[in-house]
């Protein structure tokens, strides 16, 4: 497949120009590991034009836009991403290894994010405040300014959606820097911005190392708020860099999310969702189900019935469209490898089935269901981002929560039970950004907000939610006696 004629994959998209970066970064395809072209380096000297680029369009045309035209240019771009959909998933196919239906669930969700944020831009209000006599108070949102927006390669596409559709709803210029694995869509996204006709340097996108261009995006004086998604580690630095310049962060980090599925829940119907919310996207999901936590006496027969799924998954290239695409790269399989090799203590109940025409050199592994794990077992405590599920087993529904609430992480829940009063007792009782009751949403639900508690980060993105965070809020008050 050629890149070329769609745009040129080595430029960055500044102040609405597509200008080459003084260096370059190798480009590979995860289900070869073959190289498949190059892509920019961005540097700080690059950034800097960005943000700067960002900044005059605030004073300048972008600025000047009612929230009603925000929002139809956003619609535009909405319905370009709608017609290219095919395009963007053999891209994001291509660049991530996601087999291309999952690829083109992603770019269906972009279209869906910028036709809601796109048909929100005009909805956001204020309030007026009662107050002293003779004072009429009223708030008016606000965007922040420049947002800085650094994404990993897991889900490019949908990240892309909500973050930067939902900052540009509210008016805000924007500089995303993608992730150096994959940014073949966030550059695809700026070439049908550009068709939409978004205003120069409202969008701008630097791809490079996270060192360099996502450093000096996150520690750049002229940001006015950073929306970061990614590992723990780097959303700390973020944030640390952020504090220097008293910028405020959405973090949107790892998870370790469970499932919980009491005797009385409906198996036939909770299947699918434990075994797909861990296999999606070869595990490689924030909001993986990475923990399914079954009552004992149907904890047999769940273990049963996920290991028959299991055997039956098949794992091979992007474009064969099976279940488990390969993995990003040789060192995300080497670190998925690792974990594994640690649940050698552990019952396999099932793996996956690697298929015999998947190319040698792809980042390929066999998905795992392990059972029996202990609670504090490190395959139940630690992100592995990895086609891998371990099943827990309970008594109590007490018992449950205890399980459920004792990681560092708190992003996705789900609770499988016919029992009402106990759906709505944990859905409190969990410690999580989103509780799913009878069913499971793994990256899904463009009007959920979403975000986590503890190590899973904090802020919201998603659903009108996102409009706030994206804005800041102004208090008028106004005295005329
Ligand atoms: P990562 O943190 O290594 O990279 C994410 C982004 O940060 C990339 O663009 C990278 O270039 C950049 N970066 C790296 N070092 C940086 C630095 N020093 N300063 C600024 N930017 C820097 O994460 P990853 O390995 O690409 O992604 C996997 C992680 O992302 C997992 O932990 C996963 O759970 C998390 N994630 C979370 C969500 C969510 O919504 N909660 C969604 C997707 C992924």
């Amino acid at each position: 497949m050629s890149l070329k004629p769609w745009f040129d994959t080595t430029e960055t998209f500044i102040a609405g120009h597509w200008q080459a970066a003084p260096d370059r970064l190798a480009l590979e395809n995860p289900s070869t590991g073959a190289g498949i072209g190059e892509i920019a380096r961005g540097t700080a000297d690059q950034i800097d034009a960005a943000v700067a680029a960002a900044r005059a369009a605030l004073d300048g045309d972008w600025g000047r836009l009612t929230a009603t035209e925000r929002g139809r240019l956003l619609t535009a771009l909405g319905r370009l991403v709608a017609d290219r959909v095919d395009d963007l998933a053999a891209l994001e196919a291509l660049d991530v290894g996601k087999p291309l239906k999952q690829a083109r669930a992603d770019a269906v969700a972009l279209a869906r994010y910028l036709e809601f944020y796109g048909g929100a831009a005009d909805k956001v209000m204020g309030e007026t405040i009662p107050y002293l006599a003779g004072y009429t108070v009223y708030t008016l949102r606000e965007p922040h300014g420049v947002t800085g927006h650094i994404i990993p390669w897991n889900y490019p596409m949908q990240i892309i959606g909500r973050s930067v559709g939902a900052a540009l709803a509210m008016g805000n210029a924007c500089v995303l820097k993608p992730a150096e694995e994959a940014c073949l869509t966030a550059l695809a996204f700026a070439r049908l911005a550009e068709e939409a006709g978004l205003p120069p340097g409202a969008l701008n996108v630097v791809p490079g190392l996270g060192e360099e261009a996502g450093a000096a995006l996150a520690g750049h004086p002229g940001v006015d708020h950073i929306s970061f998604t990614g590992s723990v580690h780097v959303g700390t630095l973020v944030q640390a860099a952020a504090a220097r310049n008293v910028v405020p962060v959405t973090l949107e980090l790892g998870g370790k999310s469970p499932q919980l599925v009491f005797a009385d829940a409906d198996l036939d119907a909770a299947l699918p969702f434990l075994v797909n919310a861990g296999i999606q996207n070869a595990g490689q999901t924030c909001s993986a189900a990475s923990r399914i936590l079954v009552q004992r006496s149907r904890y047999e027969e769940v273990v049963e019935r996920m290991a028959a799924r299991y055997a039956a998954l098949q794992v091979g290239p992007a474009d064969a469209d099976l279940d488990v695409g390969p993995l990003i790269s040789a060192r995300q399989k080497e670190i998925v490898e690792g974990f594994i090799a640690r649940g050698g203590d552990l019952e396999t109940a099932a793996t996956g089935r690697i298929v015999d025409q998947a190319p040698s050199g792809g980042h390929y592994v066999a998905p795992v269901l392990f059972a029996g794990a202990a609670p504090d077992h490190v395959l139940a405590q630690q992100e592995v981002f990895g086609p891998v599920q371990v099943v827990i087993p309970f008594d109590d529904e007490h018992q449950a929560v205890q399980i459920a609430n004792a990681t560092d992480f708190g992003l996705v829940a789900a609770v499988w039970s016919a029992d009402g009063a106990r759906q709505m007792r944990l859905a409190r009782r969990l410690r999580a950004g989103q509780v799913f009751v009878n069913n499971y949403g793994a990256g899904g639900g463009v009007e959920l907000p979403f975000g986590g508690v503890g190590k899973s980060g904090h802020g919201r993105e998603k659903g009108f939610e996102a409009l706030y965070g994206f804005s800041v809020l102004k208090t008028v008050a106004a005295h005329h006696g």
